[in-house]
């Protein structure tokens, strides 16, 4: 009983997200909430004992004193929410610039922003009344991102939070699914119960039915010896034991009347099955709301063609960093590729322009040379001015006349002068047969005209 006593004001102030600690027979609770210190009118540290009385250090626990009397009000002014924080102490830029992996930049300058993750702790306290038992639990259901998730803040440095610190959500859904699941954990209990009542109705079903059996055989056997009797006194002839003797025997006939007996029966079974009834009563004990910081960075990451902003997230729950997303294929990746353009991919979609040697994504890379197949950039890749095709920088050669750009296939090498030409311009030499261009071949026939002047 005692400790009974001790392990529900431990669980209570627990809930609260208070420090426990036993010494002894006392129980020590410190680091409690301040909206309790002002209710009890009493400030921690509390030292609790079922041993200990007239001391004013120590607050002496028993049925109906002033400490179990609070805290039971306490509870009673449900709707209570306990703001809970998780304090986590440990060195956020350390654990980023442990876990990104930047392939071709740098990390120059991490800029915290203030950002909580919540979750939810509902407490449910159940009671199972039935026959002369009453048997209570308590279960803890935790809620994160309106799932049910297993949770346990065993084991982490959690202090009182503060209202002013973040924003507290709604929580219809998250309670709506923490019911569910309360149902759900409860249905083996319930089952459970229900069998052995099933169970022990049906033993004293039975042992009402032999009851009225075995009195029945009583009251008629009873009815056969009175009427024997009877038989005997008339023989007899005394009137007045006559009547008494009849009278008897109608008392015994009516007790035997099968209707009322099938009603009494049925009443009887009737009030042990109300007996035989569960009543489950759920209550909820206590919301709270859990609360801890996301470490969330804009980061500044740069090489030699670009600087860019990123946001990055330490999650120290789950000591994880979140993942970030490929500027081109969506997909997670803490391998980190820069493009020059200030786009943040993975290593698919990651290309480097085969002709400048430049690091892009496959956003700003999508040309191939229609001649060698490379990659080239935007500012690498040239198209040719008479057959239109695109083309890298090595399959073009620029028309010194007209400074266009145009293919190796379209700009052909004159046999004579050796400089390359636009192919329509060539005609087939007299002399030689040989493809030259449009000049050599004016050359070649003004050449002719004068030898035949000196003819
Ligand atoms: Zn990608
Ligand atoms: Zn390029
Ligand atoms: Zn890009
Ligand atoms: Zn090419
Ligand atoms: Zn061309
Ligand atoms: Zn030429």
């Amino acid at each position: 009983m005692e400790n009974q006593l001790l392990n529900f004001v431990e669980k209570f102030f627990k809930n609260l997200g208070a420090k426990t600690n036993y010494e002894g027979n006392i129980l020590t609770i410190t680091n409690v909430p301040a909206s309790f210190q002002k209710f009890y009118g009493k400030n921690e540290p509390y030292l609790f004992s079922t041993k200990i009385k007239h001391n004013p250090e120590v607050e002496f626990l028993e049925k109906g004193g002033y400490a179990l009397k609070a805290i039971s009000t306490f509870l009673e002014n449900s709707g209570q929410t306990t703001l809970l924080k998780i304090n986590f102490e440990i060195d956020p830029e350390e654990e980023i610039k442990k876990n990104i992996n930047l392939k071709n930049s740098r990390l120059m300058k991490l800029v915290s922003k203030k950002k909580f993750d919540i979750f939810f702790r509902f407490t449910f306290h159940t009671s199972f009344q039935y026959l002369n038992e009453r048997e209570k639990i308590i279960n803890e259901i935790y809620v994160h991102d309106n799932k049910v998730i297993n949770g346990d803040l065993k084991g982490y440095p959690v202090i009182e939070g503060s209202k002013s610190e973040i924003k507290i959500p709604d929580m219809k859904e998250a309670y709506f699914l923490s019911k569910e699941e309360l149902k759900k954990l409860l249905e083996n209990k319930t089952n459970e119960i229900t069998i052995f009542l099933n169970k022990s109705l049906e033993k004293d079903t039975k042992r009402i039915e032999n009851h009225f059996l075995s009195e029945e055989k009583e009251l008629t056997d009873n009815l056969g010896k009175l009427k024997e009797k009877l038989k005997e006194l008339e023989l007899e002839g005394d009137v007045e034991k006559i009547k008494k003797q009849k009278k008897a025997i109608e008392t015994i006939k009516e007790k035997l009347n099968p209707v009322e007996r099938e009603k009494d029966k049925a009443r009887s079974i009737m009030i042990e099955r109300v007996k035989h009834g569960l009543n489950v009563n759920n209550k909820l004990f206590n919301t709270t709301l859990i609360y801890h910081p996301i470490f969330s960075y804009d980061t500044t990451i740069k090489n030699e063609d670009t600087k860019k902003i990123i946001e990055l997230n330490f999650n120290p729950l789950t000591s994880t960093l979140e993942k970030l997303k490929c500027d081109v294929c969506s997909s997670e990746t803490n391998e980190i590729y820069l493009c020059k353009n200030g786009h943040v991919s993975c290593k698919n979609c990651f290309v480097v322009c085969e002709n400048c040697g430049k690091e892009y994504c496959k956003k700003c890379v999508i040309t191939k040379c229609q001649k060698c197949s490379s990659h080239i950039c935007n500012e690498c890749k040239t198209k040719c001015f008479k057959c239109g095709r695109i083309l890298c920088n090595s399959h073009t050669r620029v028309d010194k006349l007209t400074a266009r750009v145009y293919c190796n296939d379209c700009l052909i090498r004159c046999e004579r002068c050796g400089n390359m030409k636009i192919g329509e311009e060539f005609k087939m030499s007299k002399r030689t047969g040989a493809k030259i261009c449009g000049e050599c071949f004016r050359q070649e026939m003004q050449k002719k005209v004068l030898e035949g002047v000196f003819d």
